[in-house]
């Protein structure tokens, strides 16, 4: 066995003994895509100096660590993942608020927060900024490093700093204007790769608790109408290009709806999802993905990008 896969097998069996970890986790259990092999590592720490402990140990001994929140975004290819996968989700206590002044209020939140969970506490305390947020999965800090949104706005609208643990091991507080948003995407400028996000602070108006509560149902309705009904998915496959027609309208023009590689399909409801109808590889998922870059390219001319990140080997 080569020398480096012996350093990380020795590092994974010793952040597994010293916090009992799970070896060989298959992923499709923990991706909404239900797909994706075994990471070596996988853990769910509750507690923040947990968390701290786990990182900076499996920083000492070499090992990658991925997090992650819900995995409603992501792609694990069939060999898994190398290293240690963190999941964020547990690391979820209540959200709290501060009045600031009468027309504005600071919302922190930890990032394991569920989304949806975090916008029906701002808008039973009457505060608005969230409504985009209706009919997302996944938590507070996948939506932060996802820039999650809808054509209502993105998450990165009223966020006002973020509380990370950088790959060094500091815990530090990063200002809304030295973050990177673009569209679904967030890059940390000047503090470099490996930061994981603890908690998220919004700064949010009040609003009208009623008609936030029915235009949120009101969207939720339209989703449903306008989404695959059955089939797991990860959203929307490849990001809206920057002019022009969206991707999913692009896939339907270039007749790609109903395509399959496998058990995994262009939606017929929506031609962005790509959706596993029950038993797909990531490879059959991969492959049509590359069906769909290439028709569109050669059909519209229009190189189509991932939104949904896709991990492992
Ligand atoms: C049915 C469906 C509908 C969807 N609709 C939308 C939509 O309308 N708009 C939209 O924007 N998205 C949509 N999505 C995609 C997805 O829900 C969002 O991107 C969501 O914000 C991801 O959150 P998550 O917790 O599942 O993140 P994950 O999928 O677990 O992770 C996403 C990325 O964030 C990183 N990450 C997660 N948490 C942390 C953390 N705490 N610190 C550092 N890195 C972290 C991961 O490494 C990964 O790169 C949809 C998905 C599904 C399945």
């Amino acid at each position: 066995m080569p020398a480096m896969a012996n350093n990380l097998s020795r590092g994974c069996e010793v952040l597994r003994q010293e916090f009992s970890l799970v070896a060989d986790e298959p992923m499709a259990r923990h991706t909404s895509f239900k797909v994706g092999g075994a990471a070596d590592l996988f853990a769910a720490p509750s507690s923040r100096e947990e968390l701290i402990r786990m990182v900076t140990l499996a920083r000492e001994l070499g090992v990658p660590v991925s997090p992650m929140g819900c995995g409603t975004n992501l792609l694990v290819r069939d060999n898994g993942i190398r290293g240690l996968v963190l999941s964020m989700k547990k690391i979820n206590g209540k959200p709290t608020l501060t009045r600031i002044s009468g027309a504005e209020s600071l919302v922190t939140s930890s990032s394991g927060v569920i989304l949806s969970a975090l916008a029906r506490f701002a808008m039973d305390h009457g505060l608005d900024g969230f409504g985009f947020a209706a009919g997302i999965p996944g938590t507070v800090g996948g939506a932060v490093m996802m820039n999650a949104g809808t054509n209502l706005g993105t998450i990165s609208e009223s966020l006002v700093s973020l509380e990370i643990l950088t790959r060094d091991g500091s815990v530090m507080t990063v200002d809304r204007r030295e973050l990177g948003f673009a569209h679904r995407e967030l890059s940390f400028n000047g503090i470099g790769p490996g930061v994981l996000v603890l908690a998220a602070n919004f700064l949010l108006v009040p609003g009208d608790k009623e008609s936030m509560q029915a235009n949120w149902l009101a969207h939720i309705e339209q989703r449903q109408a306008s989404q695959p009904g059955s089939g797991a998915s990860a959203g929307c496959f490849f990001k809206n290009p920057d002019n022009g027609r969206p991707a999913g309208l692009l896939i339907d023009q270039a007749g790609l709806k109903g395509r399959r590689c496998g058990n995994a399909m262009v939606s017929e409801a929506h031609g962005n999802f790509i959706v596993n109808l029950g038993g797909a590889t990531a490879g059959e998922i991969l492959t049509l993905k590359q069906m769909v870059e290439k028709e569109v390219k050669k059909q519209f001319n229009v190189d189509l990008k991932p939104e949904v990140k896709i991990e492992g080997e």
